[in-house]
C-alpha cells in the first residue's frame, strides 16, 4: 500500500468533509483491490461474503461505539438525512396525532416541513426571528406528542446542544437528526428512539444515512408505508432490501473502524473539545473577529463567525487561501466563514488557522 497521504491542504469544509488519511488510502486500495480478492470493491455483488463481512463489521462497529442495547437496530439506507425528514413521521406519526418539532435552523426547518405531510407538528420553539443565532432552551416538551425532533448540531449555524438532559425529561420518544456531530461525544445514544445521519459530515462518503431505531416505536401506524420507505422491511433485511450504497457503507465502516482503534467516543470527544477550545479562545483574543452565536451554545464541529469589519473579510480569505485553507466560507444563509472542525480533522489544521488569526488579529488590532 502507498504511504499516508500528506496534503499540505487543512480541508474545513461543512460536507461533504474531511475524513481520516487511512480511510482515504484503504478505501483506494479497494477499488484497485478489494482484502486481495481480486476484485474491486465497485465490483462485488452486495449478497457476496466480502460484502457481508463489510455490513456486519460497520453495524458491529456501530454498535460498539454507541453501547447500544438490543432494543436499538443499526441500518445503512441511501437518501441523505433529507430523505429522513419524511421517513421518520411516515413510519412513526399517526394522521391524528402530532410530534414536537425544535426549530434550530434550516434543515430543523426542513424537518418541519415534511412531518407536517403526515401528522401535526408542534413548534415548541424557535430561534428564527434571530437568525438562529442561539438555541431556546425555554420550551415545555407536550406530553401528549408521539416524539420530539432535535437537531443535535446545526452545521450552517454553528450551535450545538450540550445539554441533552433537556431531551431526556420530556418523557416521550426522542429523534435527532446528529448529520453534523454523529460519533464525535459520548452521549446516552439509547435514550434516543430514532437517530438518523447522513454520513458524509463526520461519518463517511456521501450516499449513505447511518440509523439507530429503538424497535419499539415501530409497528404503531395505521398508513400503508411503501416497501422501501418501511423501516421494518429493512431491519428484516438487515440493510440489503435491495442494492445498498456498497461503496458509501464501506467507507462508513473504515471510518468507524479508524475511531474504534483510535480509542472511541471518550477519545474523539476530547481530541473535538481540544480543538474548538482552542479555535474559541483564539477568537475571543482578537477582537477584529466576532463569533455569530451565543457563547453556550457554540459548536465544536461548525465555528461560525465574521470579521467586525467586512470591508476585511476579502483579505482575510485570500490570506487563508495561500495558506492551503479550504472550505472556511461561511454558508451563504449565515455570512462571514465557517470553520468545520469534524473528527477526522488534525489539531495541526486547528492550530495553523489560529496561528494565521492571531496574526491578523494584531496586525488589524
Ligand atoms: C447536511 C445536513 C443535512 C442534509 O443532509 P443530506 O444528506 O444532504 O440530505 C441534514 N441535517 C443536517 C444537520 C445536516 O448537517
Amino acid at each position: 500500500m502507498t504511504t499516508i497521504i500528506n496534503r499540505h491542504l487543512h480541508n474545513f469544509n461543512g460536507g461533504p468533509s474531511i475524513l481520516p488519511a487511512e480511510v482515504f488510502e484503504e478505501a483506494s486500495h479497494a477499488v484497485i483491490d478489494f482484502n486481495n480478492s481480486g476484485l474491486s470493491i465497485l465490483e462485488i455483488g452486495h449478497r457476496t461474503a466480502l460484502f457481508q463481512a463489510v455490513m456486519d463489521e460497520a453495524k458491529e462497529t456501530a454498535r460498539l461505539l454507541m453501547n447500544l442495547d438490543d432494543d436499538h437496530e443499526v441500518l445503512f439506507l441511501h437518501g441523505g438525512a433529507t430523505t429522513q425528514f419524511m421517513q421518520v413521521p411516515m413510519n412513526i406519526l399517526n394522521d391524528n396525532e402530532t410530534a414536537d418539532y425544535t426549530d434550530t435552523g434550516v434543515w430543523a426547518n426542513k424537518a418541519i416541513k415534511e412531518a407536517k405531510l403526515f401528522g401535526g407538528v408542534n413548534i415548541i420553539c424557535s430561534s428564527k426571528e434571530s437568525n438562529y443565532n442561539f438555541l431556546p432552551k425555554n420550551f415545555t416538551i407536550n406530553r401528549g406528542s408521539k416524539y420530539i425532533h432535535l437537531t443535535t448540531n446545526n452545521t450552517i449555524y454553528g450551535t450545538q446542544w450540550h445539554n441533552l438532559n433537556l431531551f431526556y425529561q420530556g418523557g416521550i420518544p426522542i429523534v435527532a437528526d446528529m448529520s453534523s456531530d454523529f460519533l464525535s461525544r459520548e452521549m446516552d445514544f439509547n435514550r434516543f428512539d430514532i437517530i438518523y445521519a447522513g454520513a458524509q459530515k463526520n461519518a463517511g462518503a456521501a450516499g449513505v444515512n447511518i440509523l439507530v431505531i429503538n424497535k419499539n416505536i415501530l409497528r404503531k401506524v395505521n398508513r400503508q408505508i411503501p416497501s422501501i420507505l418501511d423501516y421494518r422491511n429493512h431491519i428484516e433485511a438487515g440493510s440489503l432490501l435491495n442494492t445498498p450504497p456498497v461503496f458509501a457503507v464501506y467507507v462508513a465502516m473504515l471510518t468507524l473502524r479508524w475511531l474504534k482503534n483510535k480509542g472511541g467516543l471518550p477519545v474523539i470527544e476530547k481530541e473535538n473539545t481540544e480543538k474548538a477550545g482552542l479555535f474559541y479562545q483564539t477568537l475571543d483574543s482578537y477582537p477584529v473577529f466576532k463569533g455569530n452565536v451565543a457563547p453556550e451554545d457554540r459548536s465544536k464541529m461548525n465555528a461560525c463567525f465574521s470579521i467586525q469589519d467586512v470591508s476585511l473579510e476579502k483579505e482575510f480569505m485570500e490570506l487563508c487561501k495561500k495558506e492551503g485553507m479550504i472550505g472556511i466560507k461561511g454558508h451563504r444563509l449565515a455570512g462571514g466563514f465557517r470553520v468545520s472542525m469534524y473528527n477526522a480533522l488534525p489539531l495541526e489544521s486547528v492550530r495553523a488557522i489560529t496561528e494565521l488569526m492571531k496574526d491578523f488579529g494584531i496586525q488589524k488590532g
